[in-house]
C-alpha cells in the first residue's frame, strides 16, 4: 500500500494530471471500457445478488456514463480560475480563484450499488486532476473482482488503482497519507475513516446513512405516491442508502394508502425471474433483517426464504418510534408505517433523532411542506417523490451531521476533489504605501476615512 501511494504520489508529482486533456482522455478511456466490459459487469452482479440487466443499466452505469458526459463537457469551465472582486486595501491588484486537484486519493465504496458508488466518485476524482486508488466493497466479490480487472488492465497502477479486499486492507489503506479521502458507507465504519484521516489532516467526504422518513400528509395525491413509494422502497430489495426507511402518515388516509400500498406491491410482481428483485446481499444480513418483523405487526408481506437470501416487501403497521424497527437503519425491503394526527409532534421525533440521509415530502399543500423542509435538517430528498433526487447532478448530494460530511455529483463533484486556491496578483508600479512606516497621524486619518 505504501508503495503504491508513493507511486501515485511521484506520478501527481509529475503534473501530467493537472493538463486538462490528460483527465477527458482518461475520462473518455473510462467510459470506454466501461462500455465494452458490459457483459462482464452485469453477468458479475447478477452472480453477486441477482441484479437484472435493466436495474444494473438504469440504476448504476446509466448514471455513471451521465456523470461523465458532464464532466466532459464542464470540465473546461470548472477548472477556470475565477476572477473576484479586489478590495481598495489592496488595489490595485487582480484576484482570483484557480481550482487545483488535492493529490492522491483514495474511493472506498459500498456494497449496494457497487458500480455506481464506487465509480462515480472517481469521475470527480479524474475530473479535478487526481490519482486515485480505489477500494470497493469486498462483499460483492464478483463485482470487486470485475472493476479490478477492467480497471487495472488498462489504467496505469500509479495513475489509478483498485485494491481489493476486507476491512484488514481498507485498515491498512487508511495507515497511509492521502491528500483526500471520499468514504460511501454506514456510520460507525465512516467514524473509523474520519479519526484515520484526522492523522494527516485529511479532508474527507463522507457518504453515510440512516434513517429517512417519508411523510404522507392528508392532501398527498395517494395515486401517484403510492407507485412512487413501493417503486422507491423495494428498489434493490430495500438496499438503497436513500430509500424511504419509515413513513409518518396521517390517520385520516391511513387504512385507504395501506390498501392501496398492498395492491400496488402485488401489480408489480416482484421476483428474481422479473428482473425486478434482488437478493439480500449475505446471509448476516439477511439474518439481520429477519428480527425487524415484528410477526404481530406485519399489514403485508414477511415471507422469507435464507437459501435464496429472500425477503418479500413487507409493510408494518401500527409502529410506533419505540419499536426495534425503528432503532436502526433497516437497509431492506421492510416499510414500517407510524399513523399520527399532530405533524408538530412527528416533526419533533424526527428533529430528536440523528439527521436523515433523505427526508420525503408526500403533499399538495405548500405551507406544509414549507414546514418540512424548514424545520427538519436532512441531507437532501424531494417532494412528492423519493430517491429521485440522486439523479439529478445540479443537486449536490450529501448528508449533514451523521448523515455525512461534504457531498458530490456535478460541479458539486469536482469541488470535493479540488482545493481552491486564492491568489492576489499585484503589479509591482503602484503602492499605496499607508502600511509601512513611519505610522503617521495623517496616514491614520487617511485610513480611518477610506479604508475603515
Ligand atoms: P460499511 O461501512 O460496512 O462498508 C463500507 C466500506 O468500508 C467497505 O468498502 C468496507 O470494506 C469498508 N469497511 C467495513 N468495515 C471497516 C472497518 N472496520 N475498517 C475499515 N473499513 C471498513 O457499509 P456497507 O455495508 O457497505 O454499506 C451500507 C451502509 O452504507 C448503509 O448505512 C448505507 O446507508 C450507507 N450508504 C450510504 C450511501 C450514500 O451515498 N450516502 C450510499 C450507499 C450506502
Amino acid at each position: 500500500m505504501k508503495a503504491l501511494v508513493e507511486k501515485q504520489r511521484n506520478f501527481f508529482n509529475s503534473n501530467k494530471t493537472k493538463d486538462i486533456q490528460f483527465r477527458k482522455e482518461h475520462l473518455i478511456k473510462l467510459r470506454d471500457i466501461l462500455k465494452s466490459n458490459e457483459d462482464l459487469l452485469y453477468k458479475a452482479i447478477y452472480d453477486d445478488f441477482k441484479k437484472s440487466e435493466f436495474d444494473t443499466f438504469t440504476n448504476e452505469l446509466l448514471l455513471l456514463y451521465l456523470d461523465i458526459k458532464e464532466a466532459l463537457h464542464n470540465l473546461k469551465k470548472w477548472s477556470k480560475p475565477k476572477k473576484v472582486r479586489t478590495n481598495l486595501v489592496n488595489f490595485p491588484a487582480k484576484s482570483y480563484i484557480i481550482p487545483k486537484p488535492l493529490g492522491v486519493s483514495l474511493v472506498i465504496g459500498a456494497w449496494n450499488y457497487p458500480y455506481q458508488l464506487s465509480l462515480a466518485p472517481v469521475i470527480p476524482a479524474i475530473a479535478a486532476g487526481n490519482t486515485v486508488v480505489l477500494k470497493p466493497s469486498e462483499l460483492p466479490s464478483n463485482t470487486s473482482a470485475a472493476m479490478a480487472k477492467i480497471i487495472n488492465e488498462n489504467f496505469p497502477e500509479d495513475y489509478f488503482h483498485v485494491v481489493e479486499g476486507g476491512i484488514p486492507v481498507t485498515s491498512e489503506l487508511l495507515e497511509q497519507h492521502f491528500d483526500k479521502i471520499f468514504f460511501t458507507g454506514s456510520v460507525p465504519v465512516g467514524k473509523i475513516v474520519y479519526q484515520a484521516a484526522a492523522k494527516n489532516l485529511t479532508p474527507v467526504t463522507l457518504e453515510l446513512g440512516g434513517k429517512s422518513p417519508a411523510f404522507i400528509t392528508e392532501s398527498a395525491n395517494l395515486k401517484m405516491t403510492v407507485k412512487r413509494l413501493v417503486w422507491s422502497k423495494f428498489l434493490n430489495a430495500g438496499q438503497t442508502c436513500i430509500a424511504p426507511d419509515y413513513l409518518l402518515v396521517h390517520e385520516s388516509i391511513e387504512e385507504k394508502f395501506l390498501e392501496m400500498m398492498k395492491t400496488e406491491i402485488e401489480n408489480s410482481h416482484y421476483s428474481f425471474e422479473n428482473g425486478n428483485y434482488v437478493q439480500i446481499i449475505n446471509e448476516r444480513n439477511f439474518h439481520r433483517l429477519i428480527p425487524q418483523i415484528d410477526e404481530s405487526k406485519i399489514y403485508f408481506g414477511g415471507r422469507h426464504d435464507v437459501e435464496n437470501r429472500y425477503i418479500e416487501p413487507t409493510i408494518l403497521h401500527n409502529i410506533t418510534f419505540d419499536d426495534k424497527v425503528m432503532e436502526d437503519e433497516i437497509f431492506g425491503p421492510i416499510l414500517p408505517v407510524i399513523t399520527y394526527t399532530d405533524l408538530d409532534e412527528m416533526i419533533a421525533q424526527v428533529k430528536s433523532k440523528p439527521k436523515p440521509l433523505s427526508c420525503y415530502v408526500y403533499t399538495e399543500d405548500k405551507k406544509v411542506k414549507q414546514k418540512i423542509l424548514h424545520e427538519i435538517t436532512f441531507g437532501g430528498g424531494a417532494v412528492n417523490d423519493s430517491i429521485m433526487h440522486i439523479a439529478n447532478s445540479n443537486l449536490p448530494f450529501g448528508g449533514v451531521g451523521h448523515s455525512g460530511i461534504g457531498s458530490y455529483h456535478g460541479e458539486a463533484g469536482f469541488r470535493a476533489f479540488s482545493h481552491y486556491k486564492s491568489i492576489l496578483d499585484k503589479p509591482s508600479w503602484f503602492e499605496l504605501g499607508l502600511k509601512y512606516f513611519p505610522q503617521t497621524k495623517g496616514k491614520l486619518n487617511f485610513i480611518k476615512r477610506f479604508l475603515g
